[in-house]
């Protein structure tokens, strides 16, 4: 097999795929993103921690139903201890992750009724104790896929190869321009392969971009709908694998 055999074949003739995900299950995500992407038509992941309620549940139950994913980012959103971060991955085994991340699964079934959903490590990062959790996570069979965090270079074409439980993603720092955004996608084009991009605010909350750049962003992915397909990770992976399977 050539690597031009490994290449896939985007549905429609389209040249590449973008995946727009949002963690943390954030109020601007609700409040300024939704509209702009429904505005635009295009469906997105969110990987949601348990930070929901009364109010926010019905939403996000909303919205599944609209087509958009809702991914697991863990109940408690432990990572390395910072000031900003409540819970520490420093005090859990690999099967004590395993095990929030299977009671995640159960919570977000009862918000859309999902049997089958990819995972976000929180802040990016496999551990638990100091010690690599995602060959765990492989063994107990909890999420269909999994993203990790990168920068500009994440653009995957080699599906073959690619570890569906450490998918690369362009992690944003925040305040990222539309511009910025926008070149992204054009070099995920270029090599005809998948982008994946991982934002947290927009136009509030934190590491947050402007609402004005994520339009402007939504424009540019709207005015090149022909060449780009922007759908769910998921889905996006799913497409993926079918395709290298028949190869
Ligand atoms: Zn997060």
């Amino acid at each position: 097999m050539t690597t031009q055999a490994q290449k896939i074949q985007w549905p429609d003739q389209k040249q590449a795929v973008i995946v727009l995900t949002y963690d943390d299950a954030l109020l601007s995500q609700l409040d300024v993103a939704v509209p702009q992407l429904q505005r635009a038509g295009f469906k997105a992941t969110f990987f949601l921690t348990a930070d929901l309620n009364y109010n926010t549940i019905p939403r996000w139950r909303t919205l599944s139903q609209q087509g958009f994913e809702l991914g697991n980012h863990t109940i408690f959103h432990p990572c390395l201890p910072t000031d900003d971060n409540a819970v520490s991955s420093a005090s859990y085994t690999a099967y004590g992750m395993i095990r929030e991340i299977d009671y995640m699964n159960d919570f977000l079934f009862a918000v859309d009724g999902k049997m089958r959903r990819p995972f976000a490590y929180p802040c990016a990062e496999t551990l638990a104790g100091g010690k690599d959790y995602v060959d765990t996570l492989r063994k107990y069979g909890l999420s269909s896929y999994a993203r990790v965090g990168g920068d500009t270079s994440a653009v995957i074409t080699d599906f073959k190869h690619l570890d569906l439980l450490r998918i690369p993603s362009y992690g944003l720092d925040g305040g990222e321009t539309g511009q910025q955004l926008i070149a992204f996608v054009k070099k995920v084009q270029q090599r005809g392969g998948m982008g994946v991009i991982m934002f947290h605010g927009i136009g509030g909350d934190y590491i947050t971009i402007s609402k004005e750049a994520h339009q402007e962003l939504l424009n540019y992915l709207g005015k090149n709908k022909q060449a780009i397909w922007v759908t769910t990770f998921q889905t996006a992976m799913d497409y993926a694998m079918q395709s290298i399977k028949i190869k």
